[in-house]
């Protein structure tokens, strides 16, 4: 039965090796995803920043487009005053002159709004850029670096999986399936007895089977946790001599 002990032993380090590997395979293509989710963040930031910049251009040569014309508008009023014959007529298109100025009053307010907000609008684009270039820069490496440990982890996988297939083999199918039974419920497969104490789970096993196992007659599981139970120093000692 020693032999048995020695299969699960080796056969529960081989199943750990393949769940980190397997874990490592799962996670390092997430890792990649956010690496380049984040990039695709800041480049969208960016993009928005540069629309909004492109609104305020456009918004501002509308102004002064408008106040260019209004100003067209009272140079020929200013003309056309000394033509004016009637005091009626004069009043009035020198009223007409007075709001086209105020209109182009409150167009160079707007004027400057926009300039205001176009130098916050160009800080925060820069910015922007810096920021992207940064994490273009830091993530293409570490992407390239997990592509790459991805890439070796396929090579090491399939062989290790074989191995174990391989070491299985030398275990009953009813072993085997207790085996992958209580893997699946605990993790641990096989747990140290000491002083008739099962280490796995902490609770006395009786003393009949507590000899059955220090004589290693047949495979015994603990009744508790239902790892499969061993004796340190035996495992050694026969070992030693076997
Ligand atoms: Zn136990």
């Amino acid at each position: 039965m020693r032999d048995q002990i020695l299969v699960l032993d080796t056969l529960q380090r081989i199943d750990m090796e393949l769940s980190q590997l397997e874990k490592n395979l799962r996670e390092y293509p997430e890792k990649i995803s956010d690496y380049e989710s984040e990039i695709e963040v800041s480049r969208n930031k960016l993009e928005n920043s540069k629309n909004i910049k492109q609104e305020i251009l456009v918004n501002k040569s509308g102004i002064e487009l408008d106040i260019l014309q209004n100003e067209d508008l009272i140079k020929k009023a200013d003309q056309k005053l000394f033509e004016i014959k009637t005091h009626k007529e004069y009043e009035a298109l020198q009223k007409q002159i007075a709001d086209t100025k105020r209109k182009n009053s409150a167009l160079e307010d707007n004027l400057l709004e926009q300039m205001v907000k176009l130098e916050g609008i160009e800080s925060r684009i820069s910015k922007e850029e810096e920021e992207l270039a940064n994490r273009v820069n830091e993530y293409t490496d570490k992407i390239a670096g997990f592509k790459e440990k991805i890439e070796e982890l396929k090579i090491i996988y399939p062989p290790k999986k074989e191995e174990k297939v391989k070491i299985a083999s030398g275990l009953t199918p009813d072993i085997l399936s207790i085996y992958e039974r209580v893997k699946k419920r605990n993790g641990f497969v096989l747990a140290i007895v000491r002083n008739e104490v099962c280490t796995g789970c902490n609770m006395n096993i009786p003393p009949q089977l507590f000899n059955e196992v220090l004589t290693l007659s047949r495979l015994i599981q603990c009744p508790n946790c239902q790892k499969f139970l061993y004796c340190e120093e035996e495992l050694k000692s026969e070992a030693k001599t076997g």
